[in-house]
């Protein structure tokens, strides 16, 4: 059987998007600024974009925060077609500690990877239905380190999880024709994506570049930081000087 290709996916929605006489919104959920550079040039060409920096996954306070205003400063900086705005959402890193709990040994792109994922997205899913916004999407797929099958299978997920919770309010005793206020062709839908196909990782690392942008060398949590720590050393032994091994292409998001 054949993989499916997501990144035409998403060409077909942004076609059928462009063939309407209105300009959709769209809530993004994004990682870091490096991997929301391309990701913005792409979807602000076709939506209203809001940026949701939802990453209770992130080590401690400090590098949230700098990799927040650094997205910040992107999308002040980066011409777009259509605004773009920012939701940065309390940093509350025990939500992702109660999904990592078991897990804090598994490798990158194990199963603490995929809780991760889930955490993230379902809640895009739900910020995205509470602000109204008609589709949601993630730039982590732009990581050549992420597994897009498996990050756009969520995303479905999430997406299905909004119907489910809609029919279950509108099976209660009582709820009757409330379900009229929120139909369920207004929930919002999830964009399929592989954003680095097609150069979109290159064009990303470029951006970057341009914009002189923060790249952190470790995905985001405690564990991934430990493992790139470890790797670093185990190059180091391996006979590697430290700015080769800084030079190599970052083990996370980017
Ligand atoms: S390595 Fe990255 S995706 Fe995996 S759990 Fe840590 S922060 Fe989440």
């Amino acid at each position: 059987m054949n993989a499916r290709n997501y990144q035409r996916e998403m060409e077909e929605v942004l076609a059928r998007v462009d063939a309407g006489d209105r300009v959709p919104t769209l809530l993004l959920h994004a990682c870091c600024a490096p991997c929301s550079s391309f990701v913005l040039t792409v979807l602000a060409e076709h939506f209203r974009v809001t940026v949701l920096y939802y990453n209770p996954n992130i080590t401690d306070a400090a590098e949230f925060d700098k990799r927040a205003k650094e997205l910040q400063r992107l999308v002040d900086e980066l011409p777009v077609r259509y605004p773009v705005s920012v939701i940065v959402p309390e940093y509350r890193p025990e939500e992702f500690y109660e999904i990592a709990r078991g897990l804090e040994q598994e490798p990158e792109r194990g199963r603490r990877c995929e809780q991760c994922f889930r955490l993230r997205l379902m809640y895009t899913a739900r910020e995205a239905e509470r602000v109204g916004a008609e589709y949601f999407a993630t730039t982590l797929t732009i990581s050549p380190q992420k597994d897009a099958a498996l990050l756009n299978a969520i995303g479905a997920e999430a997406e299905a999880l909004l119907f489910a919770d809609t029919a279950a309010e509108d099976d209660k005793p009582g709820s009757g024709a409330e379900s009229e206020e929120k139909p369920a062709g207004s929930l919002p839908k999830y964009l399929p994506s592989d954003f680095k196909k097609k150069g979109g990782y290159a064009e990303s690392v470029r951006l970057s570049e341009v914009y002189g942008l923060y790249r952190q060398n470790y995905c985001g949590c405690a564990f991934s930081k430990r493992d790139a720590a470890l790797r670093d050393r185990a190059k180091a032994a391996a006979g590697q000087s430290p700015a080769a091994v800084a030079k190599q292409e970052p083990e996370g998001d980017l």
